[in-house]
């Protein structure tokens, strides 16, 4: 059930929505600005009911903080009037609010138009989400990598974390696709995303489809060179899938990494990393493919074999 906030400093109005409102929605009621921007910052809400006129910090104020608040932002806010601040309504709707409902409440009114702004939040939400996700493969896409891996650098460099960061690529991919065609190639970029990301799920893991058939991962917490050990398991995965290659390139399909680990020290930016670890990567293709390459932050380096 989608879940309604009602902020209202009267609790005899408030009272009054929510009775309207139950039978369809879980409602929650807060009668400050203050408390209500606590909830609503809790997150879970698909709508907010928004009373303008109330003591202390007052709807429109509340309204610029919601929109300016990364959790709150896309929630439709409905503003709730009263017949002598029908004036507030341009301005309220400028500050981002989608509607507004005017006191004395009309119970038909007002269940019409929450219902249609909450169809159109499933819809928005619907869309943020399928604008994120890879279509191929159902991982990730650059996106959302690019959107993700900058809030866990920030949270590397705050919490002084190591961070590492990961490029893959199949191996002699072109090849494959040239023998078996480019459907089955789609296959195969699908079944290494599955194996790949069976090993990234918590809940600070990012794994991503960052282009054809190159993927990027970025986890927090492991030292360099368990990192590198991680990423062998997850090499191994793949190649264990046994998934046939053109003979002349080898009997399984591959993949090879690059990547690096370090902690975020002030001025580091993230895209020094990126270029590290693709350089790592491109090392892996080198020295021959199948093969991890890891470096720390002091430049140690690991390789497989
Ligand atoms: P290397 O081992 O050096 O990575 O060689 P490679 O052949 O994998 O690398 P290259 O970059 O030359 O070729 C990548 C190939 O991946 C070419 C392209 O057609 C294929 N590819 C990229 N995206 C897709 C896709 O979505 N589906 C399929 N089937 N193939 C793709
Ligand atoms: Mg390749
Ligand atoms: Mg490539």
């Amino acid at each position: 059930m989608d879940k309604i906030l009602v902020i209202d400093d009267s609790p005899v109005q408030s009272g009054f929505l929510c009775s309207i409102l139950k039978d369809d929605y879980e409602t929650v009621s807060r009668h400050t600005a203050e408390e209500g921007l606590q909830a609503a910052k809790e997150g879970g809400f698909s709508l907010i009911l928004l009373d303008v006129v109330m003591p202390g910090m007052d709807g429109f104020q509340l309204l610029e903080e919601l929109k300016a608040t990364e959790v709150t932002r896309y929630v439709p806010v409905i503003l709730i009037t009263s017949l002598a601040d029908v004036q507030y309504e341009e301005r309220g709707l400028l500050l981002g609010a989608v509607d507004y409902v005017t006191k004395p409440f009309n119970p038909v009114i007002i269940k019409a138009r929450v219902n249609t702004h909450i169809q159109l939040y499933r819809y928005q939400v619907q869309f943020r989400e399928q604008a994120m996700v890879d279509g191929l493969t159902g991982i990730a896409n650059r996106r959302r990598y690019e959107a993700e891996s900058i809030a866990r650098w920030q949270e590397a460099t705050r919490f002084q974390l190591p961070f590492s960061l990961c490029m893959f690529d199949i191996d002699k991919f072109k090849v494959y696709n040239d023998t078996f065609g480019h459907p089955a190639g789609d296959k195969v970029i699908a079944a290494v995303a599955k194996t790949v990301m069976a090993h990234f799920q918590r809940s600070t893991d990012v794994f991503a489809r960052y282009g054809g058939e190159e993927f990027v991962a970025v986890f927090l917490g492991s030292q360099a060179e368990s990192a590198f050990e991680f990423m062998k398991t997850i090499r191994q995965a793949v190649e264990d899938l046994h998934m046939e290659h053109n003979p002349q390139v080898g009997p399984w399909v591959t993949v090879s990494a690059g990547g690096v680990t370090l902690v975020p020290k002030p001025g580091d930016k993230l895209e020094t990393y990126l270029k590290l670890a693709d350089t790592m990567l491109y090392d892996a293709k080198r020295f021959g493919r199948n093969m991890v390459v890891w470096s720390s932050q002091t430049g140690e380096q690991w390789r497989e074999k």
